[in-house]
């Protein structure tokens, strides 16, 4: 390790330096992870089944080891500390809760494990219990608790020997939607009122959104971008993150000119648009995906309220409440997606009509440059 690299490791909480995974002494699940997590932070890893997330928290926990690179935790190189000795709290999908103890007895026994003292056990498993508004239900065994509630309890399990970071693995996978989502703002909630650092693995673009400080955006063992929520959505780095966070139109087509941080694009559809170009990479020739959200596109813009215009037609209206989900063929791609909210100024739309769709530059990404 190098002086630098230690000087750097310090300034972090939670440091990943050059780590890389592989199972089978060939293929490297995690290639050269480095990212530095501040303390209090609510750092969400997010991506695809298979991406190297689960990985890479558990050679965080020490229940893998790095085959290489380092990994620092408050400035130090735990490689070689056991996972027992990190201090680590750990929620999982499946919560494994001892069935034949009670609640009470399930966030003991972490802290009957460090030996300490049963007057100082009984106060915080009761303040650990309160935190996730299960203060009555010590007595009660796993079984006699809902999905939900046993999951707050393994939570609770997690929090009750004061961790300074506390890893959560898919934690709500196993519960319905609508519980779902209370406990996203429940976890979010104990997040902000206890000011630990939280890593937290998920698959679900929208829990990711609503939860955390940054997501790292995994694929391939690769984070591809790291950034906050708005961020990600607002400017993705490449046509992964576009797509994978939020809703996404592609169209493609080639650079046929660049100016300051904006580039003309002709369609492989037909038309010229112009596009915001991502840390200025695009050259004239290059083939390149363009990115724009469904809600940034308007139909029938009046003259002036955008930069770009192309000609589509309406395959399909889906009437959803508050806003009408227009599916349409728009220079080729004919799963173009726009959202015209549902307010009373709008003319009706028709299936089948040949419409004008405009978008601003700024709003339409030319995103992985590639030349051909
Ligand atoms: P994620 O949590 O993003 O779904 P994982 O970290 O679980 O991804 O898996 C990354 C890759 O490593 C996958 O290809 C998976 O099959 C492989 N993998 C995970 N755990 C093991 C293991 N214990 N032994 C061998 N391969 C594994
Ligand atoms: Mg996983």
């Amino acid at each position: 390790m190098s002086a630098a690299g230690n000087q750097r490791a310090e300034e972090a909480f939670v440091r990943f330096d050059k780590v890389q995974k592989s199972y089978d002494g060939e293929i490297l699940v995690v290639k050269d992870l480095n990212l530095d997590i501040p303390k209090g932070e609510f750092l969400t890893m997010l991506g695809p089944s298979g991406s190297g997330k689960t990985t890479s928290l558990m050679m965080l926990a020490g229940f893998e080891p790095a085959t290489h690179g380092d990994i620092y935790l408050g400035g130090e190189s735990i490689n070689n500390v056991p996972p027992n000795k990190r201090g680590i709290g750990m929620v999982f999908q499946n919560y494994a809760l001892f069935p034949h103890m009670t609640v009470a007895e399930n966030l003991a026994f972490p802290l009957k494990v460090r030996k300490m003292g049963s007057a100082e056990i009984e106060t915080k498993v009761q303040r650990a219990l309160d935190m996730v508004e299960l203060g009555e239900m010590g007595g009660r065994r796993p079984a006699q608790l809902s999905g939900g509630q046993q999951q707050r309890v393994a939570v609770a399990r997690a929090l009750v020997f004061d961790p300074s970071l506390i890893l959560m693995d898919e934690p709500l996978g196993a519960l319905d939607k609508q519980l779902r989502e209370q406990m996203q703002y429940e976890i979010k909630h104990i997040h902000e009122n206890l000011g630990v650092t939280v890593v937290y693995v998920t698959h679900d673009q929208s829990e990711a959104l609503t939860m955390s400080d940054r997501i790292a955006v995994f694929n391939d063992g690769v984070i591809q971008q790291l950034s906050t929520p708005d961020d990600l959505y607002e400017r993705p780095q490449n046509s992964f993150v576009a797509q994978f966070i939020g809703e996404n139109n592609r169209l493609h087509g080639k650079v046929s000119g660049v100016s300051g941080d904006e580039c003309k694009v002709e369609l492989d559809g037909g038309g010229e648009i112009i596009a915001k170009t991502v840390n200025n990479t695009a050259t004239v020739g290059e083939r390149t995906t363009l990115s724009l959200r469904p809600e940034r596109v308007e139909i029938e813009p009046k003259k002036g309220q955008t930069d770009n215009t192309v000609t589509g037609e309406i395959k399909e209206l889906i009437y959803l409440g508050d806003h009408i989900r227009t599916r349409m063929e728009v220079a080729g791609n004919d799963e173009f997606i726009v959202k015209v909210p549902n307010s009373a100024g709008n003319k009706p739309l028709a299936e089948g009509a040949q419409v004008k769709v405009g978008w601003k530059a700024e709003d339409c990404r030319a995103l992985d440059p590639m030349a051909i």
